[in-house]
């Protein structure tokens, strides 16, 4: 049983989907490893270090040929791995509604393109969670580039020369990057406030030491959501949301958006009018700027300045901390294969009737097979 470990393709991405630790893990259970050259450099992971953990190295041809799994943190451009095993397994982060045609092209090939990013949010498959490793990490580093962008400090200072004050900082959206962000910037000392649609996150907003700031006149999602997901709310709560983001957003030295809802674009959440009432030196840093933007005018890949306030875009975020969210991604793919790995087989199996095959499996056959894809499409 052969798996095959890419260098990542797509521009800008330092991520690898294995590192030494899982690459011993695998062979621990029985695997072949085979790593493209060169894939863990941009994660700081020399090719040594692979052989060292027992995994042979070669070209992105020599690794493909006769792999069962093929392992990815973007799913591999289709027309960069013809000639992959029919029945082969492509184990990623594939971007199924962003990329679709690709998936068209995942079942032409007559791989079982499995994506990482469906996993279902239930105890069993946490370990297994890309989503949240991410953005976990992604949360605390937008905290950071705010840091840098931002030119005063955070935590109060109390000097010779007299007092710095504490900078205030609201947290827009509180999913998991965004709770880690109220805990990177409370760690820095800064005044933080957070606000969601989901009400349960008021209570995290408040075991985290911050300010919660919510609508009241209008419901939000009771409790959690669907799944912890989010959904489009309605015109009335939008208002309601855009008074209150109006009044507390003029006061705020550095806002951090995290919104997201899952197969949509983001919601906006800052209009340019809003940007306005800042205080300039302000800073934004723009976390769903990748799937629309919850900021008007946020340009993906790009620092703008508007009415004198930042507004950070950064794109792939997860990837400026390359080192880290490689080893924690490594480790839900390898959480995930050796959970179904059959002893018997010397290979995981995925039984059909389960609901993680059910969730991440896009394509087997020559088919697309994937529910959440076929609904669309209809
Ligand atoms: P996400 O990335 O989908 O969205 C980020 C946040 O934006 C969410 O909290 C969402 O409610 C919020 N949001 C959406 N629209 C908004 C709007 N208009 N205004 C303000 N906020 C808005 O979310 P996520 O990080 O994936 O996490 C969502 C929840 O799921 C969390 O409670 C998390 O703990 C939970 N979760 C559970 C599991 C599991 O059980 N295995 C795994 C991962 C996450």
């Amino acid at each position: 049983m052969k798996i095959a470990v890419l260098g990542e393709g797509a521009e800008g991405e330092r991520r690898v989907s294995a590192t030494p630790e899982t690459v011993k893990k695998f062979i621990g259970l029985g695997a072949e490893l085979a790593v493209e050259k060169g894939a863990g450099t941009g994660a700081t992971i020399a090719d040594s270090a692979y052989e060292e953990a027992g995994a042979t190295l070669g070209t992105r041809a020599a690794v493909l040929k006769d792999a069962d799994i093929v392992l990815g943190v973007q799913g591999p451009d289709p027309a960069s791995i013809k000639g992959v095993k029919p029945g082969a397994w492509i184990v990623a982060g594939l971007n199924p509604f962003g990329e679709r045609a690709r998936v068209d092209e995942y079942a032409k090939l007559g791989v079982e393109a499995l994506a990482m990013e469906f996993m279902p949010r239930i105890t069993r498959a946490q370990s297994m969670d890309i989503l949240s490793s991410q953005s976990n990490l992604a949360g605390y580093k937008a905290v950071l580039d705010a840091a840098a962008e931002y030119g005063r400090a955070f935590p109060m200072m109390m000097t010779a020369a007299g007092t710095v004050s504490a900078a205030r900082v609201f947290i827009m959206g509180v999913g998991v990057a965004g709770l880690q962000a109220i805990a990177t910037a409370r760690r820095l000392g800064a005044q933080v406030s957070a606000t969601d649609v989901r009400a349960a996150t008021r209570e995290q907003i408040e075991s985290l030491g911050a300010k919660a700031i919510f609508v009241e006149s209008v419901k939000g999602i009771e409790g959690e959501g669907t799944g912890g997901y989010a959904t489009e709310m309605s015109d009335e709560y939008k208002a309601a949301q855009a008074e209150l983001v109006s009044s507390h957003i003029a006061k705020q030295d550095i806002v951090i958006t995290t919104a997201l809802i899952p197969g949509r674009t983001a919601p906006r959440l800052i209009s340019d009018a809003q940007l306005k009432t800042m205080k300039p030196g302000s800073v934004i840093v723009d976390l769903a700027v990748e799937q629309g933007g919850n900021v008007e005018g946020a340009v993906a890949g790009q620092i703008v300045e508007k009415h004198g306030v930042k507004i950070v875009g950064h794109k792939n975020v997860p990837s400026r901390l390359a080192a880290d969210t490689s080893a924690l991604f490594s480790r839900n793919l390898f959480n995930f294969l050796s959970a179904f790995w059959d002893k018997d087989a010397g290979r995981p199996v995925l039984p059909d009737d389960d609901e993680i095959t059910q969730a991440i499996r896009l394509t087997q056959g020559g088919k697309v097979v994937n529910a959440r894809l076929l609904d669309m499409a209809s």
